[in-house]
C-alpha cells in the first residue's frame, strides 16, 4: 500500500471541474483517506513547492497556488504514487496523452488542474505537510 499527496489546483477548483476530477480518482479505483479545501498563503505554497526555490516559474506557480482555494487529497492504494501520476498525465497539458486529466482539463503548463507527489519521500513531506498523522490514522 502506498499514499500520495493529490491537490485539484485553483485553476480547476474555480472552473467547477473538481467534481469531474474526483470521479476519475473513484473509478481509478484510487481511495481517499483525506480531503480538504485549503487556501494557500503565498508562504505556505513556497514551503510546498521548496524545491522548486530557483526555478524561473516558481514566483508564478507559488502566486497562482495561492490565488484561490485548491483541495488537498490523500489517496492509497497499490503503486499509489504511479497510477495517480500516470491519471494526470504529462505536466505540460500540450503534451500530454489523450485521456489525461491534464490534458482533458489543464490550461497551460502552469495551470495544469492536480498535483501528485512524485516519489515515496516527496509523498512523505507532501502528506504530512497538509495532514496530520492522527487525522490519516482515524480516517479508516
Ligand atoms: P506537480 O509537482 O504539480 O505534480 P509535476 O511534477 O508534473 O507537477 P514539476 O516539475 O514538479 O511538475 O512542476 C511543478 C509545477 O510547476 C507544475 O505542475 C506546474 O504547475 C508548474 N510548472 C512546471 N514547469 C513550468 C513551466 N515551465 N512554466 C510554468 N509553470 C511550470
Ligand atoms: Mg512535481
Amino acid at each position: 500500500m502506498e499514499r500520495t499527496l493529490a491537490i485539484i489546483k485553483p485553476d480547476a477548483v474555480a472552473r467547477r471541474i473538481a467534481g469531474r476530477i474526483l470521479q476519475r480518482i473513484e473509478e481509478a479505483g484510487l481511495q481517499i483517506r483525506a480531503m480538504r479545501l485549503v487556501r494557500l498563503s503565498k508562504v505556505e505554497a513556497e514551503g510546498f513547492y521548496a524545491v522548486h526555490r530557483e526555478r524561473p516559474f516558481f514566483p508564478g506557480l507559488t502566486e497562482f497556488m495561492s490565488s484561490g482555494p485548491a483541495i488537498v487529497l490523500v489517496l492509497e492504494g497499490e503503486e499509489a504514487i504511479g497510477r495517480w501520476r500516470r491519471l494526470m498525465g504529462a505536466t505540460d497539458p500540450a503534451t500530454a496523452d489523450g485521456g489525461t486529466i491534464r490534458k482533458d482539463f489543464g490550461s497551460s503548463i502552469e495551470r495544469n488542474a492536480t498535483h501528485g507527489s512524485d516519489a515515496p519521500e516527496t509523498a512523505a513531506f507532501e502528506v504530512g505537510y497538509f495532514f496530520p498523522g492522527i487525522e490519516l490514522a482515524s480516517a479508516g
